[in-house]
């Protein structure tokens, strides 16, 4: 069943009840008032008769009725009398044999002194009985009843009864017709959100809005709530392709990158295999170039892994990092590499940040890495540390050619490499890699390069305890060697 059938049987039922009881409350006060009105008529006919003006009080056993002595003006009333033990006297002769009744309580209200009305049905019809004690001279001697038919108040009552069924049956028909047309108009704005949410859902359509221009009622706000998770749906949908996009050119990129040192080993091992075989030194400097691009298959493999899991979003426990340690650590591992750079190392004593050592120190070989692969031999390199409010700076600066400043936003890219030819067998992966691995400990990297002067590459991480600062921080460190 319809929300606006419902609605609309809900409101027709209630103006129904209403009808009902208002009926029921009218007929009930007009019952009463008729009622009220032939009792007040009965008091009068029997006060009338007692006091005589018709009635002589001495014909007492001889009421109006029988004898034929009648008043002018013609009344319906019957009236009859009994003995104060209820034994019947006299009665009108139009009651023929039938008796007026009287209650039991009617015969003790009366011996009480006190006037009796009761309803009784006779032969034609319902009749309303009035009884009172009849009293000569400060006495009681006898009971005098007066009776009215009540047949024609009632014909009024069922006719008006039926008048009023007949209009209440033609008002609830009016009221389900209007309210069915009101339940359905205040229900045409739902309508029209729910054919625009559908056809938004069909065409996939995010852009779209459902047009309302109604008061900001309960449906304003169902369409101002929709057009606000279509804005949220939209977004996401777009971060979704946007995602998906990237992760297409990932994986092309991620191919490209492997079939390149693929297609090497592949034509060196054909090499290898071809009859009659290759001098020896030639078949040794075919190995030692297998294994170079089996390496540089390794790194980048391992490279891809160490993106995928930051991909995922795994976060890294962080705990506090002494980084003079740490810096001196990857120090000492670019000296292995090239003993001959001046690697300088100055950081204020005893700085810690808050983060990840594995993923700091992993940070920090790509950068000095970089500034070793990326700088001609011997052009001096310097790791400094500093503090920056709540937060220490990791600074790698070099003196070599420097970044254009026209790709220096693009550096961060997966796979971006200014001169591939130059970049001596480089992923184009590091620096992507060291963004992901701050980025999951709540840091921050950044790039300044200028052509000519060399690069600086800085890490922003928060502090283990952020209230140092360079007066409270330890005497400072400077190691450098090389030159
Ligand atoms: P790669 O594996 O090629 O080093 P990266 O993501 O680490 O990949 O670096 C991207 C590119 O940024 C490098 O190919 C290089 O052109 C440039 N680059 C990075 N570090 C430096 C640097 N210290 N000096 C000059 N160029 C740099």
């Amino acid at each position: 069943m319809s929300l606006r059938l419902r609605l609309t049987l809900l409101s027709t039922a209630i103006l129904a009840a209403l009808l009902l009881a208002g009926v029921g409350v009218l007929y009930f006060a007009m019952w009463r008032m008729t009622y009220a009105i032939v009792e007040d008529a009965l008091i009068a006919d029997t006060r009338e008769l007692v006091s005589g003006s018709w009635f002589s009080p001495d014909e007492v056993e001889k009421p109006y009725g029988r004898g034929g002595h009648r008043p002018a003006g013609y009344s319906p009333t019957l009236f009859q009398t009994r003995a104060l033990d209820g034994a019947l006297l006299d009665r009108s002769s139009a009651l023929g044999n039938q008796a007026l009744p009287l209650s039991d309580a009617g015969l003790a209200a009366l011996n009480a002194g006190k006037a009796w009305t009761e309803p009784a049905v006779l032969d034609g019809g319902r009749v309303l009985v009035h009884s009172r004690a009849l009293v000569l001279r400060g006495e009681i001697v006898g009971i005098i009843q007066a009776a009215r038919p009540l047949g024609d108040q009632e014909r009024t009552l069922t006719a008006l009864t039926g008048a009023l069924a007949a209009g209440g049956a033609l008002g609830i028909l009016v009221a389900f017709g209007v309210s069915w047309v009101l339940v359905g108009a205040a229900l045409r704005p739902i309508d029209r959100v729910t054919q625009a949410a559908a056809t938004i859902g069909a065409e996939r359509d995010f852009t779209r809005r459902v047009n309302y221009s109604g008061p900001r009622d309960e449906v304003g706000r169902l369409v101002a709530t929709l057009n606000g998770m279509l804005t949220e749906l939209h977004a996401s949908y777009r971060q979704v392709a946007q995602a998906l996009q990237a992760q297409r050119r990932f994986v092309a990129d991620a191919s490209h990158e492997l079939r390149t040192p693929l297609t090497t080993v592949r034509g060196n091992l054909e090499l290898l295999g071809r009859e009659p075989r290759i001098a020896p030194e030639d078949e040794r400097a075919v190995l030692a170039d297998t294994i170079d691009e089996a390496e540089r298959m390794m790194r980048l493999v391992n490279d891809l892994l160490t993106m995928a899991r930051s991909d995922a979003g795994w976060r890294p426990p962080l705990a506090p990092v002494p980084i003079v340690p740490l810096a001196e650590e990857v120090r000492r591992q670019a000296l292995v590499r090239e003993p001959e750079r001046p690697i300088a190392l100055t950081s204020p004593a005893g700085v810690a940040v808050f983060g990840n050592r594995d993923m700091l120190k992993q940070v920090l070989i790509i950068l000095v890495d970089n500034a070793l692969t990326h700088t001609p031999r011997g052009t001096p390199v310097e790791i400094s540390v500093a503090l920056d409010g709540g937060a220490a700076t990791i600074a790698v600066r070099d003196n070599g050619p420097g970044i254009d400043q026209a790709i220096l936003p693009q550096i961060f890219e997966r796979f971006f490499r200014a001169d591939p030819a130059r970049s001596a067998g480089g992923t184009g992966l590091g620096l992507s890699i060291a963004r992901s691995l701050i980025e999951a400990q709540g840091g921050s990297i950044a790039a300044t390069s200028r052509p000519g002067q060399g690069s600086c590459f800085t890490v922003r991480l928060p502090l283990a305890e952020p209230g140092l600062s360079a007066s409270s921080a330890g005497s400072s460190v400077a190691l450098s060697t090389g030159g």
